[in-house]
């Protein structure tokens, strides 16, 4: 069809609608061929007004990006983007996280892995490992791609890899001073421990993985020694650590009695006693005697398990084992006030152990089962000895109750097993010793939202040691080694060390992994034996904490650290947040964080608002909803439709909605001024808003949509550094959907459809404040929606000013200009709107629509409200579409003309308008005349006319007997508006000859499909 017109198919753009996908992979290619990547990177390199230091947290690459990790990298790049713009230099450089647990169960569960003796002898290390770098490829493309499909302006060349051997001795260096300090060693504690990784796990790695579960409830005695019928009642959820009971506890400043049930007598804390019996549904019982808990201490009970347990008998023989200690962190206001201490299962039962110099027993192997030493419980896996261990309390005679609760328990955050607590041998960063100084640089840092912060700091002040050592094969190796026959340890901080320590050369595969570093046996300084390496490798979090020194030379790291600003999912309080906090303070010394901003995100849910989960089968890929969706409508709705720190609900039918509308309508704005401007010759080096206010032909309106947007620009930037993204996005939909689009385009529509030349320089101020207003818009949105931004300024800038810079992204960021601000003006072009929104509600409370031009209206308002309306007169007659308007102080003028009921009236407050709805067929005609101009008009821009050619003819058809005959005297008017020889008006379209069925274009009109063709 566009060859039958004078179309130029080099604008063939400004005739289609929005379709972002094919736009978006157009730009993908521009900024790939023309690396406007890079080169914006070496500009502000080189160009700077300073910089802002920038770590990755590094995805683990153990799985495909889903929306949510989109939605982080949205953040990411949006805050690389407008910091770039104004001017700073980001080292936005891509990291991966390769090594620990995920990625090892992702290969377990290919190969699959049964267990960890599974693991070592049919896998082998050598193959596991080469397994692991596979995976970590395979999905390391997968993350490449979404990269690439959002528009992430990341720098993948210069990406760090955890598991790389440079990586690893800088993260040994980092650890080097905390075993220099003292702060790393070996130490006896109790761990959390997942029996089917068969590793223990950090604290907060315990902290990521809470869920509700079941388990047993009980109420059990323990028989006081050498009485008749005494018992202390006891409380747990976990009856398998009864085999490794040690002690009771009680609390010494609070009051014990024995209450007297059938013939026993039952210790317990006063205050629980009412509500406990109730609970167990023991309604004889008699209160004896009470007690302090302190004169409790020291009393012996009865184990029960003696005659199953011989080792316990054993332990028996210790005056401490099985006796009553006195503790302050028994809780009396739950259960009996009574506890019982397993500290090889318990990490406060432990201390206490510890401290009173108690043994601790711990009999269980490597697969939390019981050993040898456990009597008859030998073999059996730790929580399948529950219900064992409660039958036998019941044949005993000892069980009280039980029943099953519902609780949150933590499970292994990988492979989601109940961990269990064991005392272990274990590597510790003994973090706890410098918790004030941790807790001190936390502090200082800006979390931009109070939740998260609280969050944080909170954990952070549970200052509980850190576990470092997993028991597992793919990770960064522990570097100590150990005599084997003084026990003399060293620590190795580098290949270099190792080697020449080493009594073997290493093999021409050799890397800073197990197996390999493992077969490296050193000689003892001391005794002159051989040293071997500990069997532990280092916890994956920890791998990724050291990344802020590990990934770049260290000089970057005198540069770039403490980041300026971080962003994470919210679960990284207890992740990498707390690893990075902890890892620097320990280097450094100081009570420094190495970022000073982390804004926490919230975590990512479906639709219906439920957890993302594979079990669920509702994880949103980001590639897949990519593929079929538009990023930049992606990107603007991941922003904007709620705060960065709540969860977000991904609904992906509200992309369509209004997200998709507004960068439509920011699209359809560049159309339509794009195709007045060029039809008009917009010249935009010669009609700038100088000349236009030089000319005098800034209207008001054109000063009220400049001063609107200085506001917007200053909101704006305002909003993005508090991190209020979605507020941010919100000035941008208000600025282009209400101020642009619904407001200030009617008020300039008049100007710009006539072609009249004598109204030319009106027509080009309109262009030069548009120009102003739009090309800062897109310099606003680019952060956000990058792909839109880059298209038009490709298409629409570049195309009239050649001098522009090559790519948006190459731009400064806009900042609000004071004389272009008018506060007056917008006080009362807003009072104006207002009134003009009265005019509508008055139309529509008489049916009258408001294409039809009426005669009159009367608006009343305050003296001072009518002088800023006077002044803005003609924009109200345009707007409200009446030919005189009247103002008035007070009603008295009006009120007769309103009684006869011709008058429709709307008010608000003490603002009133009222419309004469008297209609006039000359009035009407002129209004259908005109609006109908103005579509030809825009179907002659649309498809290419210069403003001189004259139209052959222009065909109208469907319109009614009515239309036609208002339209009929008014043909050669119209003639002349839309520079045609002859407009010719039909009923139907099939009424026109020499009019191919393509040719048409339908648009509705009055609820009609009217069509229009010109030749
Ligand atoms: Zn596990
Ligand atoms: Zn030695």
């Amino acid at each position: 069809m566009a060859a039958k017109f004078k179309a130029d198919t080099s604008k063939r753009w400004l005739t289609l609608d929005y379709r972002p996908l094919e736009l978006e992979q157009q730009v993908r290619e521009f900024w790939e061929t023309n690396k406007v990547r890079e080169k914006l990177e070496q500009m502000r390199l080189v160009d700077n007004k300073g910089v802002l230091g920038y770590v990755e947290g590094p995805p683990t690459l153990n799985g495909v990006p889903h929306v949510g990790h989109a939605r982080g990298r949205v953040m990411k790049d949006l805050r690389y983007r407008w910091k770039s713009m104004q001017g700073f230099y980001v080292p936005f450089w891509a990291g991966w996280d390769c090594q620990g647990l995920p990625v090892e169960l992702e290969v377990e569960r290919g190969l699959g892995v049964r267990n960890k003796r599974d693991l070592l002898e049919r896998v082998g290390e050598e193959h596991f490992v080469a397994e692991c770098k596979k995976t970590v490829m395979k999905y390391h493309k997968e993350w490449f791609e979404a990269d690439k499909k959002l528009g992430v302006f990341m720098n993948h060349d210069k990406a760090y890899w955890t598991f790389l051997d440079e990586y690893i001795e800088r993260e040994w260096q980092y650890l080097k001073r905390a075993w220099e300090q003292d702060l790393l060693g070996e130490g006896y504690y109790v761990v959390a421990y997942c029996p089917h990784c068969q590793t223990s796990l950090s604290n907060a790695e315990v902290g990521l993985g809470y869920e509700e579960v079941d388990d047993p409830s009980l109420y059990f005695k323990m028989k006081l020694k050498d009485s008749e019928n005494e018992y202390f009642l006891v409380w747990t959820t976990m009856p398998f650590t009864l085999v490794t009971d040690l002690m009771l506890a009680v609390h010494p400043d609070a009051e014990y009695v024995k209450v007297k049930v059938g013939e026993e007598k039952w210790i317990m804390v006063r205050q629980r006693v009412e509500d406990l019996m109730q609970e167990l549904k023991v309604k004889d019982y008699r209160v004896l005697d009470v007690v302090g808990g302190k004169n409790l201490e020291g009393l012996k009970y009865e184990y029960p398990f003696l005659d199953m347990v011989p080792k316990q008998s054993e332990l028996d023989q210790n005056p401490l084992v099985h006796s009553v200690v006195t503790e302050d962190f028994v809780d009396v206001t739950a259960a009996t006030g009574v506890v019982h201490l397993a500290p090889g299962n318990g990490e406060d039962d432990f201390k206490v152990a510890q401290r009173r110099k108690v043994p601790v027993y711990v009999p269980f192997d490597d697969e939390a089962k019981f050993t040898a030493d456990a009597g008859e419980f030998a073999g059996l896996f730790a929580r399948d000895a529950d219900s064992h261990v409660v039958d036998v309390l019941r044949k005993k005679g000892l069980l009280v109750s039980v029943k099953t609760v519902t609780h949150e328990y933590p499970l292994c955050w990988r492979s989601h097993h109940k961990l269990v607590w064991l005392a272990r041998k274990e590597y510790f960063l003994w973090t706890d010793k410098i918790n004030s100084r941790v807790v001190e640089a936390a502090e200082k840092v800006s979390y931009f939202f109070e939740s998260p912060r609280n969050r944080f700091l909170s954990f952070l002040k549970e200052g509980k040691p850190w576990c470092v050592s997993r028991e597992r094969v793919w990770g960064a190796p522990l570097p100590v080694w150990v005599c084997q026959s003084c026990g003399n340890k060293v620590f190795v901080a580098s290949k270099k060390e190792l080697f020449e320590r080493a009594n073997a050369e290493p093999t021409q595969d050799f890397e800073l992994h197990k197996p390999w570093v493992d077969r490296l046996v050193l000689k003892c300084d001391k005794c002159g034996h051989s040293m071997k390496r500990v069997p532990f490798v280092l916890d994956c979090w920890h791998n990724a904490g050291a990344s802020p020194y590990a990934r770049f030379t260290s000089e970057e790291r005198n540069t770039f650290v403490p980041a300026d600003f971080l962003t994470e999912g919210m679960d990284q309080t207890r992740g990498w947040a707390n690893t990075l906090l902890l890892e620097h303070v320990v280097f450094t010394g100081k009570a420094e964080a190495p970022y000073k901003a982390f804004l926490f995100q919230g975590l990512a849910q479906d639709a219906k608002g439920r957890k993302m989960s594979k079990s669920l089968g509702n994880v949103l890929e980001a590639n897949t909803v990519l593929e079929k969706h538009s990023a930049d409508v992606f990107r603007f709705y991941a922003l904007w439709k709620c705060s960065p720190v709540d969860a977000m609900s991904f609904d992906m039918r509200e992309l369509s909605k209004r997200p998709y509308q507004v960068l439509g309508t920011l699209y359809h704005l560049h159309r339509f001024f794009m195709q007045n401007a060029e039809y008009d010759r917009f010249n935009p080096l010669v009609h700038t808003l100088a000349w236009a206010r030089e000319q005098g032909m800034l209207a008001p309106a054109d000063r009220w949509l400049l001063s609107n947007l200085q506001n917007t620009v200053a909101q704006y930037t305002a909003r993005l550094e508090s991190c209020e993204f979605n507020f941010a996005c919100e000035e941008l939909e208000k600025f282009v959907v209400d101020v642009l689009s619904r407001e200030y385009v009617p008020m300039v529509r008049r100007d710009l459809w006539s072609d009249d030349p004598e109204s030319l320089n009106r027509r080009l101020a309109v262009y030069a404040t548009l120009w102003h207003v739009l090309r800062s818009l897109v310099l606003l949105f680019n952060p956000v929606s990058p792909f839109v931004c880059e298209f038009l300024w490709q298409n629409v800038y570049c195309a009239l000013d050649k001098d522009l810079g090559e790519s948006v992204n190459l731009q400064p960021w806009p900042l609000p200009v004071e004389n272009l601000r008018d506060e007056q003006l917008e006080h009362d072009l807003g009072l104006l709107l207002r009134v003009v929104a009265l005019s509508y509600s008055a139309r529509q409370a008489g049916g009258l629509k408001r294409r039809w031009p009426l005669r009159k209206a009367v608006v009343v308002a305050s003296r001072d409200q009518v002088k800023a309306l006077k002044a803005l007169e003609d924009l109200f007659l345009e707007l409200a579409n009446v030919k005189s308007v009247g103002f008035l102080n007070e009603l008295s003028g009006a009120e007769s003309a309103v009684e006869e009921g011709l008058w429709k009236t709307a008010s608000e407050g003490d603002l009133m308008v009222s419309l004469d709805s008297e209609r006039d067929a000359g009035l009407l005609g002129e209004g259908v005349m005109r609006d109908l101009a103005r579509r030809v008009q825009a179907l002659r821009k649309d498809l290419g006319f210069s403003p001189t050619d004259m139209l052959e003819a222009v065909h109208l058809a469907g319109l009614d007997d009515e239309t036609k005959g208002l339209l009929e005297p008014l043909l050669g008017v119209m003639a002349g508006l839309v520079r045609a020889r002859k407009v010719s008006l039909y009923r139907d379209m099939r009424e026109v000859a020499g009019v191919a069925q393509e040719e048409w274009r339908e648009f509705s009109f009055d609820d009609k499909r009217v069509c229009v063709a010109v030749k």
